[in-house]
């Protein structure tokens, strides 16, 4: 293959100037093969509080164009590595749930056919569903790494099956998760009853909350983690809510008492080795963020993880 055609050079196109495309990156259409695409999912149609995720995606790129191509803690320059692509926005029909699901699984199964690998930037969290289904279809049932301050993982609101708050439990039904290797990290606040944990845990998953961070660390956590991983393949599902809301206010369901930036990405940066098969970062909602803080903290996620999932070179 070629060498990749990496983001455009900061020092000769201002960063505030071109193409407003994750990192900088080139679009699909500007290469022939690649071996990552970071895709915009715009569709909020779960939310069940505050609307507004469907901007996430543009805003994700704007706070994007700051990040640089060589990460010094994991040591790698992944987009020298590999070809990594910006394939736009999906058009997904915000009045048809079903339609819009259909959509993302097809459209995913597209950018992922010969291999490829794909961050998805939503959205709210609905659409880890479909991307869990193309993921399937692609890996057979894959471990699910969920950071959120939600279990998502309720079975409706208001009688309905589809939406940000039930994504998992969707997917332990229909398979395509292997529940043996799912973990919650993050999670807090209160919830409807004592039976919400209780119906998670009988479908398979473990929980590390918020509450544990301090005792345990980020290393605690990695650990944890990575020992409830295994060597399966591993789908990273990221709710920015994870995030404390000093952090992240630009979200729909914002909790306080969350994890801080800094401990997010350390665990992200902890994934290298993991095989991380796909990943996704949704629920910015930008009319709730200030000064790009929530933006910028998506964008560096979203980074993180394609640093994680990067091939390294091979020792002798
Ligand atoms: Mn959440
Ligand atoms: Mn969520």
């Amino acid at each position: 293959m070629n060498h990749p055609v990496g983001p455009i050079d900061a020092s000769v196109v201002p960063r505030y100037s071109g193409w407003s495309t994750f990192a900088r990156l080139p679009r699909l259409d500007e290469v022939t093969n690649f071996d990552l695409a970071v895709l915009g999912v715009p569709f909020d149609g779960g939310v069940t509080y505050r609307p507004g995720a469907r901007f996430g995606p543009a805003h994700v790129r704007q706070s994007s164009r700051l990040l640089r191509p060589y990460n010094p803690v994991q040591q790698i320059a992944p987009f020298d590595v590999m070809q990594v692509v910006d394939a736009g926005d999906l058009a997904v029909n915000p009045f048809d749930t079903s339609g819009a699901l259909a959509a993302i699984t097809s459209r995913a199964l597209d950018l992922t056919s010969g291999g490829s690998r794909l961050v998805t930037i939503g959205g709210d969290h609905t659409i880890a569903l479909p991307l869990l289904r193309a993921a399937a279809e692609r890996h057979g049932p894959v471990a699910v790494l969920h950071f959120d301050a939600h279990l998502d993982t309720w079975d409706t609101y208001f009688d309905e099956p589809y939406t940000h708050g039930t994504p998992f439990r969707r997917a332990a039904e229909e398979g395509v998760i292997d529940s043996t290797g799912c973990v919650h990290v993050g999670i807090r606040g209160p919830v409807y009853s004592d039976r919400d944990r209780y119906e998670d845990q009988v479908l398979g998953f473990q929980i590390i909350g918020a509450e544990e961070t301090e005792d345990l660390g980020w290393r605690g956590i990695a650990e944890r983690v990575k020992a409830r991983l295994g060597d399966r393949p591993v789908y990273v599902s990221v709710d920015i809510d994870v995030l404390d809301p000093a952090f992240a206010p630009g979200t729909g369901t914002p909790e306080p008492g969350g994890l801080t930036s800094r401990e997010l990405l350390a665990v992200l940066r902890s994934l290298a080795g993991v095989n991380v098969v796909g990943a996704d970062i949704v629920e910015v909602a930008p009319a709730y963020d200030h000064a790009e803080i929530t933006g910028m903290a998506a964008a560096s996620v979203a980074y993180e993880l394609i640093c994680a999932m990067t091939p390294r070179p091979v020792s002798d």
